[in-house]
């Protein structure tokens, strides 16, 4: 049966039917506990606790299953479900670094991930972690020192969508004996396989678009067997932020779609990006799939695709025209995930002006009239209407 083909592998991998009488859906195991008829049983079992499910702390084979599933669409080794995103990027980074240690990453890195590296981790365990821009590989190379465990990270940035050359950072970080982490969750296992391309963990939010239907939240670290199982019996057993089995069988039923809807992402949100970067009422468009996007050449040497997340810059400053423009939406929802089958849009000024007056704006690269929209399922042209309405009101 196994096949190079996505959709085929996407549809049987991980699917033993025979087992549970040719059900066509995989049965859920909503269990915390399994039982063993005998010692022997048992004590075979813990020698394997990664294989075999004991208590679903550990092992539960619903969530195995999607395990394996997603192993395969990600031409991984192996793979480990978890919680949360920030569940498989905390456990994959600590599995990594002790007390004292360098972690380089860059400046745009995902919120949460910047507070753990830089305040939670300096704080308990004294790691140092160096911000960099990136996009240029020698940055990493100029950063690392002698105590450099880890480079972490993010390509393209979920904030910004720069991206960092993956071959070239593995390669700096190989010949120094520094491990490397990629948060792939904007690209997708379908759009990128760092992986192949030298790094040593991929983590997800795989409340994105994995799960891409905005009903669960959930996390994956995927890499070789052996860093896998180590974190298996280490980081995921011992701070418990596991995957539910529900959730489990939520994300097996997302996967069989996840290439078509990839597709669909891809395409509108190709066709969104083009008219906004068209329209007179916009600055700028951020988008890794348009030409002009100054990595555009390494976006498609190491990606296969694009997906549907995209910022753009308003060409004004009246937040009241900006305001304006944002509540005007009506099919693109306001809020601040993505990666669902819904049109979203958030306006990043509302947390800044939090903490920033407008003033210090420009010194930082950022605008008031920053957007971000996540580019949904809906008709791309019902979209690109919506789109030109609300930026007709600015005026
Ligand atoms: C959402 C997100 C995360 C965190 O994932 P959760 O599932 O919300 O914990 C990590 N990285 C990126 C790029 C994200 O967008």
């Amino acid at each position: 049966m196994p096949s190079d083909r996505l959709e085929t592998r996407l549809a049987h991998v991980g699917e033993d039917r025979a087992s549970h009488s040719g059900a066509v859906v995989p049965p859920l195991y909503q269990n915390s506990l399994f039982t063993f008829e005998s010692w022997d049983a048992i004590d075979q079992a813990f020698d394997d606790r990664v294989r075999y499910p004991i208590y679903s702390r550990g092992t539960n084979p619903t969530v195995r299953a999607v395990e394996e599933k997603m192993a395969s669409i990600a031409g991984a080794p192996a793979a480990r479900l978890f919680g949360s995103g920030m569940a498989a990027i905390s456990a994959s980074i600590l599995h990594e670094v002790g007390p004292g240690d360098h972690v380089v990453t860059v400046r745009n890195v995902y919120g949460p991930t910047q507070n753990l590296l830089g305040r939670y981790l300096r704080e308990k365990m004294n790691l140092e972690t160096t911000f960099v821009d990136g996009s240029d590989p020698e940055d990493f190379e100029r950063a690392a020192t002698d105590r450099t465990r880890l480079f972490y990270l993010e390509s393209p940035s979920s904030a910004v969508f720069s991206l960092q050359d993956l071959a070239a950072v593995a390669r700096i970080a190989r010949d120094r004996g520094i491990r490397t982490i990629v948060d792939n969750t904007w690209a997708t296992p379908l759009f990128q396989k760092p992986l192949e391309l030298g790094i040593d963990l991929e983590v997800h939010s795989v409340s994105k678009y994995l799960g891409g239907h905005s009903d669960l939240v959930a996390g994956a670290v995927m890499g070789s067997e052996g860093d896998v199982r180590s974190i298996a019996v280490r980081e995921y057993e011992l701070l418990g932020g596991i995957m539910a089995p529900f959730n489990a069988w939520l994300l097996q039923r997302s996967l069989r779609t996840l290439p078509m809807r990839m597709e669909r992402h891809q395409a509108s949100a190709g066709a969104v990006a083009r008219f906004l970067e068209s329209h007179p009422a916009i600055s700028r468009v951020r988008w890794p799939g348009l030409a002009s996007h100054p990595q555009h050449t390494l976006a498609r040497r190491q990606m296969t695709g694009f997906s549907g997340l995209m910022g753009f810059t308003l060409a004004t400053d009246d937040l009241r025209a900006i305001k304006r423009f944002f509540d005007s939406l009506r099919l693109f929802q306001r809020g601040v995930s993505w990666g669902g089958h819904e049109s979203l849009v958030y306006a990043p000024a509302i947390s800044y002006l939090k903490e920033l007056p407008p003033e210090r704006f420009d010194e930082l690269g950022i605008s008031l009239g920053d957007m971000r929209i996540s580019v949904g399922l809906e008709d791309p042209g019902d979209l690109v209407a919506d789109l030109e309405q609300a930026l007709a009101t600015i005026g």
